[in-house]
């Protein structure tokens, strides 16, 4: 008789002893004390050998597979190039900015940082500058980091899912309310606030599909009327592209629904799983960072960062040379929605399947989801007992109810048909 716990147990005890909760980004702790020691294509392992095909993905970070040979080996090769220098400029910083400029719409100059975060702070500063005005609007359900401006309204009420709302303790009163919020697809609840807000708002920033939220889909009304509301107003259109950049398409969502943003931020799948993330749009507003001589503070030790540049080249210089890889993964994707359809309209229970190439989620709701206020009759409980009996039969989903899930490039048909297959028992077994 033996009284040692599983690895995976230790760890985390440990972890708690030292790292706040065990874990390092509050959304990581999904109930049960998970180590992982292994990543590999579309495979990760856990720290007692459990082995899951991952949907996860870190959040969509990773885009191509996990540990991506290609990506690697490019960072590898920057390692013996320049570090960090803190001074100028470096080559790999040049070609990682042409190289976006030549593939986002919207982009003809690119800044970039190590987190979404950074970059969607970024270009609400630089809204604010350059308006003289200090409300944003962002929509109910959409995520864009972590910082004050737009820590309110992610998930609400927030008994609906993990989190408070606002998202923190400690931020200041005027940074909430100067954030003002809209319904996504209603156009008319944007109007409403530039009415009640005459030349006060700044920017309009979303989500141009809010994943944050599983696959609410724009309708091409909505953007078109952003885009013609925002320009009348003198207010910026904001895109954060943070997760649907390079995901759906290289030109990001922009180029899909052909509407050119003011500003585009991007992160996650960028670089493969690597730190890296930025801020693009056109020369006139970029030349207002104080590193061209205007007014608004562009700066960061680790901006530029040579190995995030060198997985960022690596990934998009992929994905542009194998266009086929979008198809791929789209269809991968269309295999898995319309499989979990099939699987719900068989057992007959209130399911919907939503999302957009490479990206799917099973809500546990009836129809229909167009928007935010929708998704408030999803059965939260239900999807993350779905999410537990997954992992226990080796499929990880991302452990959030009204998140998504994500199909990389290492994926394959036999991969998907297994998750299927798994999800009929799942689901039957939760009948
Ligand atoms: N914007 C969107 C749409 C996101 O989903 C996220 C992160 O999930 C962010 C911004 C913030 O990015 P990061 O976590 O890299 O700071």
């Amino acid at each position: 008789m033996t009284n040692a716990k599983p690895r995976g147990q230790s760890l985390y005890e440990e972890a708690c002893e030292v790292i706040p909760g065990g874990v390092n980004s509050a959304t990581r702790y999904v109930g049960r004390p998970y180590a992982f020691t292994g990543a590999d294509g579309a495979y990760i392992t856990d720290a007692d050998g459990g082995r899951y095909v991952d949907y996860h993905a870190a959040f969509g970070a990773i885009l191509l597979g996990h540990n991506e040979p290609l990506v690697n080996d490019a960072v590898r090769g920057a390692l013996d190039g320049v570090d960090l220098i803190g001074a100028g400029v470096t080559p790999i910083e040049i070609e990682f900015a042409k190289l976006i400029c030549s593939v986002i719409p919207s982009a003809e100059m690119v800044t970039n940082a190590m987190s979404g975060s950074e970059a969607t702070a970024y270009a609400i500063r630089l809204a604010r500058a350059e308006t003289g005005r200090s409300l944003i609007v962002k929509f109910q359900g959409g995520y864009h980091g972590w910082h004050d401006a737009v820590a309110r309204n992610v998930i609400s009420p927030p008994s609906l899912a993990y989190g408070m709302d606002p998202v923190s303790a400690g931020i200041l009163e005027q940074a909430l309310t100067s954030t003002l919020i809209a319904e996504f697809n209603d156009l008319s609840s944007v109007q409403a606030l530039f009415d009640e807000h005459p030349e006060q708002i700044a920017a309009v920033i979303l989500e141009p599909i809010p994943h944050n939220v599983g696959a609410l889909l724009p309708t091409q009304e909505f953007v078109e009327g952003l885009r013609s509301l925002t320009s009348s107003a003198g207010a910026l259109l904001i895109f954060d592209e943070v997760i649907t950049g390079f995901r759906h398409t290289l030109g990001g969502y922009q180029s899909v629904c052909g509407i050119t943003p003011d500003l585009t931020t991007f992160g996650k799948a960028v670089a493969n799983g690597f730190p890296l993330a930025g801020l693009a749009g056109p020369r006139s507003l970029m030349s207002r960072f104080t590193s061209a001589g205007g007014d608004v503070a562009l700066l960061g030790t680790f901006n530029g960062y040579p190995i995030g540049c060198a997985a960022g080249i690596a990934t998009v210089s992929y994905l542009r040379d194998n266009p086929s890889f979008y198809a791929r993964t789209e269809t991968l994707g269309e295999r898995m929605r319309s499989g979990l359809r099939s699987i719900v309209d068989e057992f007959g229970f209130a399911g919907q399947v939503r999302g957009f190439g490479s990206v799917f989620v099973l809500y546990f709701m009836d129809a229909p989801v167009l928007g935010y206020r929708d998704l408030m009759r999803n059965d939260d409980k239900a999807y993350l007992e779905f999410h537990r009996r997954m992992a226990d039969a080796g499929f990880f989903m991302l452990p959030m109810s009204l998140k998504r899930n994500h199909v990389s490039g290492a994926h394959t048909e036999d991969d998907i048909d297994r998750t299927l297959e798994a999800s009929r028992d799942v689901l039957k077994g939760m009948l």
